[in-house]
């Protein structure tokens, strides 16, 4: 690898921020964690708490920070639909504030930042599979619009301040991704399953199930991250980072009855308002610029969550936002 440098992950205590952490503190850099905990809890991170190269600041990104690093992963954001429509100004405050703030700090230290954007930039979408050209079909004044225009401003922000300021901007578009630290009460449809399965409760299918969605296991997905952070510098993005199998909701939660041997039933609730009903991402640009592409098949990713859900005393956990 290459010189030890100084690393600030916003969002660092979340499911993929302590794992992007936990990486980067195997690799020898210098890590500042930075988390507000608003969706997560210090327990994602408690193995690297004590270690000399890591560092837990507990802040809120809406607000400055004063910091001097060399790299800057943005993954503040609350992410989980229920989450992120808890309280949607603080949200899209989040986003853009949030933004600007590291944007800022990165101007002033000439530091690399990477935003972690969403595949939600491209609302419902009306192409498929999404390349990244593809501009999107959001509602931008439905109940997850908080979310996903905030998301686009970010990314409007990350582009500005690259065209104006020259600050080396990389911006990944995130496919569903799953694994161990998942919050299991986020309401995601992966925790939520798996949750209900374990425990004997019924699954919960918002809709008929023939929605569907690409899922991608974590540790394939921070492979994709750090790749962009550390690849060619005239290449921006954004880029889809994601698993292109696609699997109906149905069909997913099909797997989990069988892998966890569940005998509950599916319940069928309405649907979600604007829920996307196809997803499935293009990745020819990250196999071809990153040499990426995923390498868990969903079958053997999900045995893994599995075994993390079943680890884990789940009332100690609590929900941080009423979820569904
Ligand atoms: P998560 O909720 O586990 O992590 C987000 C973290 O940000 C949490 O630890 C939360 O406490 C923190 N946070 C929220 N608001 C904050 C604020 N104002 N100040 C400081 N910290 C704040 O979710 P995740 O799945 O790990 O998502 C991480 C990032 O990746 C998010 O930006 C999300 O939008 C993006 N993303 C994730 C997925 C996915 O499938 N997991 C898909 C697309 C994009
Ligand atoms: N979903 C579901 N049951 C649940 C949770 C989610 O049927 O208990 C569906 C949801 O309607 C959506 C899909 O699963 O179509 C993925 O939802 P999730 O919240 O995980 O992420 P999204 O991709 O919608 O942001």
């Amino acid at each position: 690898m290459g010189s030890i440098k100084r690393i600030l992950v916003t969002g660092g205590a979340g499911f993929l921020g302590s794992h992007i952490c936990e990486r980067l503190v195997a690799q020898g850099h210098d890590v500042i964690c930075l988390d507000n905990l608003f969706t997560s809890q210090k327990t994602n991170i408690v193995h690297l708490i004590g270690r000399p190269n890591f560092e837990f600041i507990r802040h809120d990104l809406t607000h400055p920070i004063w910091l001097e690093v060399d790299e800057i992963y943005n993954l503040a954001c609350p992410a989980a639909p229920g989450h992120y429509q808890y309280n949607p100004i603080k949200t899209m405050k989040t986003s853009v504030l949030g933004a600007i703030n590291v944007l800022g700090m990165a101007k002033r230290c000439r530091a690399k930042i990477l935003q972690a954007s969403t595949s939600e930039v491209y609302g419902d979408p009306t192409v498929h599979p999404q390349p990244e050209s593809y501009r999107g079909n959001v509602n931008p004044i439905g109940p997850r619009a908080c979310y996903d225009e905030g998301k686009r401003a970010a990314e409007t922000l990350f582009f500005d301040y690259h065209r104006m300021n020259k600050v080396n901007i990389r911006v990944v578009r995130i496919f569903n991704t799953y694994g161990p630290r998942m919050h299991p009460f986020d309401g995601r449809v992966v925790s939520n399953f798996i949750r209900q399965a374990i425990t004997g409760q019924d699954i919960t299918m918002f809709g008929d199930g023939r929605q569907t969605r690409s899922f991608c296991y974590v540790d394939d997905l921070v492979e994709g991250i750090i790749r962009m952070m550390n690849g060619p510098d005239d290449f921006h993005g954004p880029v889809n980072i994601g698993n292109p199998g696609e699997f109906t909701i149905m069909q997913l939660a099909e797997l989990v009855r069988e892998l966890t041997g569940a005998t509950g039933r599916i319940l069928h609730k309405p649907p979600l308002p604007d829920d996307p009903s196809q997803r499935k991402p293009v990745i020819d640009l990250a196999r071809e610029k990153l040499g990426w592409e995923p390498k868990i098949a969903l079958r053997d990713g999900l045995k893994k969550t599995i075994e993390y859900f079943r680890s884990i005393k789940l009332d100690e956990f609590r929900a941080p936002t009423p979820n569904y």
